[in-house]
């Protein structure tokens, strides 16, 4: 067969295969598009504190002609596009800064300080590129206003903040965003990866990210002189052993087979060498997939605490205060089949097919989960964006260094070939939606 003849072939079995690829014209709009991601580096905001990010991706989506709300969930933007009949596409991008000084010595580089709530200095940075975000959803709104006699629904942005604390997507969730505004057919997001080169993207179906849990465990003792342990009950102690025990929670108690993570991330107990404290605290981050593996991980983290605290001789009112940060919680990211391979179609076709390529799930996190979580069972696609410029990432490849990640004060995305692949991959998958039935 000839290969014409295999494309011909291959458009008739795939549905998706004859979606036409937007003619974008990225010359003429990147220059403008660059200057908004050049700002919005140098004026990060941290989480909580979007307000100027959000005025200014409210204005930009305003002068393209969305009906736009602010202050939803905090300083979260909705817009809305209606564009005759057919589905609703939802697309998001988050907004916040990270508490960190930049140390990419770009030209560019953020140089912000604020004060933080405990009033110390600290300067803030897109530490974790969702300004790559924000550029390409503007971006993408653009392509998407600019050529909108070829799609027919809802256009739905939707800009929100403080996803580095996990309280956006809920913020707005509980203001209505899927009940006062159209309730989408479609919910597609980006994150910019650290680890895939700049002009690809890539993406998996099913579980991509995990949820996300905050513990903190308060072990309570009976203080006393270091000298005379036998007449206290030492938390240090019972502390260790129930860190030790906790590894045994994703070893020994959990399938094999379910993805877990119990960390203990931080431990402080007692002031000087030679008291015995009363109390040891331990503070925990928990990782999975599967919403019932992180229900086992809380009840056994109950449990083992408890009994080795009485198992110490401690009574039950001395037992250890076991605190899951509920407000703080996120689920994991599941990524709806059926979605995501129309949206890998749409990019690939635009892009490309080798610069699609697979990834493995990560048990990192991300509150965009929750917007597939709701009663309304919204399907939902998150893919990566590459980040890293080529030239740098094959210099990594072959030398075996490591390149800054996400949350790195030395992460500097290559911008100039992110952003328009980003544009083109979210623009074409947004109309591959619109257009899939
Ligand atoms: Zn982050
Ligand atoms: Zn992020």
């Amino acid at each position: 067969m000839k290969l014409s003849a295999i494309s011909a072939a291959l458009l008739l079995l795939s549905p998706f295969a004859q979606a036409t690829t937007l003619d974008l014209n990225l010359k003429k709009t990147m220059p403008e598009i660059e200057k908004l991601y050049l700002d919005l580096h140098q004026s990060p905001e941290l989480s909580y504190h979007e307000k100027q990010t959000g005025q200014k991706l409210a204005k930009q989506l305003k002068q393209l002609g969305f009906t736009v709300t602010d202050n939803v969930g905090g300083y979260g933007v909705v817009g809305i596009y209606e564009n005759g009949d057919g589905p609703t596409v939802m697309i998001r991008t988050d907004t916040d800064g990270l508490p960190i000084v930049e140390q990419t010595g770009k030209p560019y580089a953020s140089k912000v300080t604020v004060t933080n709530n405990a009033g110390a200095t600290v300067g803030v940075m897109h530490g974790c590129g969702h300004d790559i975000h924000m550029s390409s959803f503007i971006g993408t709104a653009q392509q998407l206003m600019t050529h909108k006699d070829q799609w027919q629904g809802t256009l739905m942005m939707v800009a929100q903040p403080a996803e580095e604390v996990g309280g956006g997507a809920k913020a707005m969730l509980k203001e209505g965003l899927f009940t006062k505004y159209p309730t989408p057919d479609h919910v597609i997001g980006l994150h910019v990866s650290a680890s895939v080169p700049a002009g690809k993207v890539s993406m998996k179906t099913e579980y991509t990210m995990a949820s996300v849990d905050s513990v903190d465990i308060t072990v309570k003792g009976k203080g006393g002189h270091g000298a005379y342990p036998h007449t206290t009950i030492d938390p240090v102690v019972i502390a260790s052993r129930i860190v030790l025990a906790l590894q045994t929670i994703t070893s020994r108690e959990l399938s094999p087979l379910e993805p877990s993570v119990v960390t203990v991330g931080s431990i402080h107990g007692g002031s000087k060498h030679n008291v015995i404290s009363d109390e040891v605290k331990l503070q925990l981050t928990l990782r999975s997939y599967n919403p019932e593996v992180r229900l086992q991980q809380i009840a056994a983290i109950k449990r083992i605490s408890k009994g080795i605290a009485l198992s110490a001789g401690l009574d039950e009112s001395l037992a250890p205060e076991v605190y899951v940060h509920e407000d703080e919680s996120i689920p994991s990211t599941y990524n709806n089949p059926a979605q995501t391979n129309v949206v890998r179609s749409a990019i690939a076709n635009a892009i490309g097919e080798d610069n699609v390529l697979e990834t493995e799930a990560v048990m990192a996190g991300e509150d965009f989960g929750l917007y597939g979580r709701t009663e309304q069972h919204v399907p939902i696609t998150l893919f990566w964006l590459g980040g890293v410029e080529p030239s740098q990432y094959d210099a990594a490849m072959q030398s075996g260094a490591t390149l800054p990640s996400l949350h790195s004060s030395k992460f500097a995305p290559d911008y100039k070939k992110a952003l328009p692949t980003g544009i083109t991959a979210m623009s074409n998958a947004a109309v591959a939606l619109f257009n899939k039935k």
